[in-house]
């Protein structure tokens, strides 16, 4: 499926082939901070298939409690989130940022990672599979 996406000051602007049936929320605390919210919302783009169409993002690396790297994708001038990605030249995975997609009301999540710290408020997601930690 074919979605496109932009920030929300407009300066960054994006098209990806996504699998809308890879449609993960994130409960980790990582991914609440740098959303300033409850939770992420976010879908892998098909290698290869993203592509900028204006100005890129800056990035900010942070650190996971694995001790992995991720690199994140954001605008510099309004803070949209854009993706994650991991390091290094060429990374082959962008996790695309669903709230900036234009299609997001159709790209229902099915799986939700990292549930043990996840809001005690939210009301039941309904994903099809839940994972206490990450999912693999
Ligand atoms: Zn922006
Ligand atoms: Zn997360």
């Amino acid at each position: 499926m074919k979605v496109d996406g932009s920030c929300h000051c407009g300066k960054i602007t994006f098209e990806a082939e996504i699998d809308p049936d890879t449609v993960t929320i994130c409960h980790c605390t990582d991914c609440q901070k740098l959303t300033g919210t409850a939770f992420r919302v976010s879908v892998p783009a098909i290698s290869g298939t993203l592509q900028f169409l204006a100005s890129t993002p800056k990035t900010y690396v942070k650190m996971a409690d694995s001790g992995n790297e991720r690199v994140q994708g954001f605008c510099a001038d309004c803070g949209s989130p854009i993706y994650s990605t991991s390091p290094g030249p060429n990374p082959s995975r962008y996790g695309l940022r669903v709230g900036c997609l234009a299609q997001r009301d159709q790209l229902v999540p099915n799986q939700q990672v990292w549930l043990r710290s996840a809001l005690s408020w939210l009301p039941d997601m309904q994903c099809g599979t839940s994972f206490d930690r990450e999912s693999h």
